[in-house]
């Protein structure tokens, strides 16, 4: 058996030193209408409103931060649903080197758009056909780049956890914190910085119900594989935990919810009409949950990480319709 050598929080202290003055430190927001509804004190982390709309850019500028310099020559290579993508190129162009971004060919088109807006390269894929590892692995190989997943990657986990790290920092030790969870690069991140700056917190991710490889994992001790599943939450459509992100999560998350579809479209429509937030589906997976356990969280102090905003506006309309 490999032993890997997983990220510490010394790693996230590292990474939020490389991001600083890269990354928008995000604001915190409240809402009085939820700390009402719930009887407790919500605190939103707004990575929606991250530099290319996601907490992506962090990890990524962490991970590109740390190449040597044959490696900027040659470049960096992702596969990526959408704002890993962009992540990625965004941060390849700051730090002056090429970027080639493999992406499904059914990825919200603002998302292509803006990967290729920030100087990337896109190579298109059929999600529910070809193997988008294998793709990204061929083109590494081929032309010497280095590839850098969207999740399983130590910096990329380390650079993720800076956001919950900001929010420990900011508003002290909370009771709660739920986190959207795909591949859990975000989810491993934050538990880092959870259990090193507020271990007795709860720390809850949450997937889309008809992606619950995560739930199925953390339950059964072992990474389950799942088919890409069809949920409007397009971030979290991944089919399994990484080999990084899956024995922290299982050490370190206190369980793994799942929302529905329905429940997150209610949550972009209160999150645009009362605290006007455009949040995207993925981004609405922490605060769907807490809602459903509203009960339980009476008199609390609950952290939601609103992790991204990037949905085009005509998909947003329709979705709310
Ligand atoms: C990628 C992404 C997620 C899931 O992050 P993982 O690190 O894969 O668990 C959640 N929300 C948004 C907006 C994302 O882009």
């Amino acid at each position: 058996m490999i032993t890997l050598n997983l990220p510490t929080f010394d790693d996230v202290i590292s990474a939020s030193e490389r991001i600083e003055g890269h990354a928008h430190r995000t604001p915190v927001m409240r809402s009085r209408t939820v700390d009402q509804a719930f009887g407790a004190e919500l605190f939103f982390k707004c990575e929606n409103l991250q530099r290319m709309g996601a907490f992506k850019f962090r990890g990524a500028f962490n991970a590109l931060s740390k190449f040597d310099a044959r490696q900027r020559r040659a470049g960096v290579v992702a596969f990526s649903s959408g704002n890993h993508a962009q992540a990625i190129a965004l941060s390849a162009s700051l730090l002056g080197m090429p970027a080639t971004i493999v992406m499904p060919h059914d990825a919200p088109a603002i998302k292509v758009a803006a990967t290729q807006g920030y100087g990337g390269t896109v190579v298109l894929y059929d999600r529910y056909k070809e193997d988008r590892e294998q793709i990204g692995r061929e083109l590494a190989d081929k032309h010497g780049l280095t590839l850098i997943p969207p999740y399983d990657h130590p910096d990329v986990i380390a650079g993720q956890g800076t956001a919950a790290k900001e929010l420990f920092e900011e508003e002290g030790p909370l009771d709660a914190l739920f986190v959207s969870l795909g591949g859990g690069g975000l989810l491993a991140g934050s538990a880092l910085s959870t259990r090193a700056l507020a271990p007795a917190c709860k720390l809850y991710g949450v997937e889309p119900e008809a992606g619950n490889d995560g739930q199925q994992s953390f339950r059964s001790g072992s990474i389950v594989h799942i088919e890409t599943p069809k949920t409007i939450a397009d971030g979290a459509q991944t089919q399994h935990l990484g080999s990084y992100t899956f024995p922290i999560i299982r050490r370190d998350v206190d369980d793994v919810l799942t929302v529905t579809d329905a429940q997150l479209v209610a949550c972009m429509a209160f999150f645009a009409e009362r605290m006007k937030l455009v949040v995207e589906p993925t981004g609405c997976l922490g605060f769907a949950a807490a809602r459903e356990m509203k009960s339980q969280l009476r008199g609390q102090r609950i952290g939601v990480l609103l992790s991204g905003g990037n949905v085009d506006l005509q998909r947003f309309c329709a979705l709310l319709a």
